[in-house]
């Protein structure tokens, strides 16, 4: 039995660590307690939101005058034996349960070690790194329906994922809650290596090894590879540790941009003198680096503006200090995306969420 608690402060339980109360927050451990909660916030006619590690979500100074419901639903049951498939709970950490699969050599998901967060919101942004992403080997996700008020099953097809996108996120926002997600993971299959700063260290690896005649003749195994992107994360401060200058963050702050072919040129006219890094897509679609683009625009690393700034070691990340608060964020991803914005005529997107900001929605969806 559990029950909502009054004016709960949210900063601390995000990684950004600003923002101001909830009005009511419920930690529910179950899907009955989950459904209690939901009949509870919809009876009073109370704004519902649902936070999971609070590693993407950006909240207002004003908090949240509705109900948070922390999805605390643990267990991971796996079964088969090759694939495996392995049912998580929502609530479950995402990093520790990467690293069980990792020491029990199941490959599938040991490029996305060291993503801070929940089990439960993987499925909703379709988390990826490292030339990997969940909708790989995610079979099927258990989730409460809000209207109808009762549990539905999506399979992968249904998920519709893409690029930091999901049905959860761009269809059907806010309208489900993620219980359970079901993973089929394949023991003993080689690692994913696929990106090519990974790729690089991994042959760096082989060499090593090969000089010390260690692993002679084998490949690299899913712990080598999850070891190198645990490393890779570290060297650009994209892991949550408290000793870090750059922790609190949510990651990324904007996605990398899809543009169509017309603009890509026009940022390669821009800048004659420079080899642009971009991925062609189908359907004259190209997709450029977000952290690139900012740092051609002229904020570099570390720059700061008061108590935030970007990372030093991620140009991607806003990075809070002492003395921080909502909209000293707002404000400089204002600044980013304008700065932009006027030298390509490209409009980023925002990654995370923001909760509480009334109409405005937190960052609009264009610049202005
Ligand atoms: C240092 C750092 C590095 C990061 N690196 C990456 C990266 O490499 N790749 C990447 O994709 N992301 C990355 N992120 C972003 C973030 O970690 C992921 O998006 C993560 O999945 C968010 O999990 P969370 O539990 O913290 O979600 P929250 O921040 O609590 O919530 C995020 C969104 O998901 C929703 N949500 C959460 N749980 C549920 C649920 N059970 N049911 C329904 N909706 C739910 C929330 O309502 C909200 O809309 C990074 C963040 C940080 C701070």
């Amino acid at each position: 039995m559990s029950f909502p608690l009054s004016d709960i402060p949210l900063g601390p339980k995000t990684t950004l660590g600003v923002g101001g109360p909830a009005r009511y927050f419920w930690e529910v451990a179950s899907e009955d307690e989950l459904a209690q909660a939901v009949r509870w916030a919809k009876a009073r006619k109370l704004a519902l939101r649902v936070l999971g590690g609070g590693s993407n979500v950006v909240v207002a100074d004003a908090g949240f005058s509705g109900l948070v419901i922390k999805v605390g639903l643990l267990g991971v049951e796996a079964s088969g034996a090759d694939p495996i498939r392995v049912r998580v709970g929502a609530g479950e950490p995402w990093h520790p349960f990467v690293l069980g699969r990792v020491a029990e050599k199941q490959q599938g998901l040991e490029c996305l070690a060291g993503i801070p967060g929940s089990v439960g919101a993987t499925p909703i942004q379709n988390v990826g790194a490292y030339g990997q992403d969940v909708s790989e080997t995610i079979t099927l996700v258990e989730a409460f329906d809000i209207e109808r008020e009762c549990m539905r099953t999506f399979d992968n097809r249904e998920l519709t994922f893409g690029y930091r996108d999901s049905f959860f996120k761009s269809r059907a926002p806010d309208a489900f809650i993620v219980t359970r997600v079901h993973f089929l993971l394949t023991p003993g299959a080689p690692p994913a290596l696929r990106y090519a700063e990974l790729e690089r260290e991994a042959q760096r690896l082989r060499e090593t090894q090969r000089l010390g005649e260690t692993h002679a003749g084998e490949g690299l195994s899913v712990a080598d590879v999850c070891n190198l992107v645990l490393e890779l994360r570290r060297k650009k401060s994209m892991s949550v540790d408290a000793r870090d200058e750059n922790h609190r963050s949510c990651g990324s702050f904007f996605m990398n941009p899809r543009v169509p072919e017309a603009l890509f040129a026009r940022v390669v006219r821009e800048l004659p003198e420079v080899t642009v890094p971009h991925h062609v897509e189908a359907g004259g679609i190209v997709k450029l680096p977000a952290a690139w683009l900012i740092e051609q625009a002229g904020l570099t690393k570390g720059i700061r503006r008061g108590p935030v700034g970007l990372s030093t070691r991620h140009s991607l990340a806003l990075v809070c200090h002492d003395g921080a608060n909502s909209d000293h964020v707002l404000g400089f991803a204002h600044e980013v995306r304008n700065a932009v914005f006027e030298k390509f005529g490209i409009a980023l997107e925002p990654e995370p969420v923001f909760w509480g900001f009334g109409s405005s929605g937190g960052l609009p969806p264009h610049p202005v």
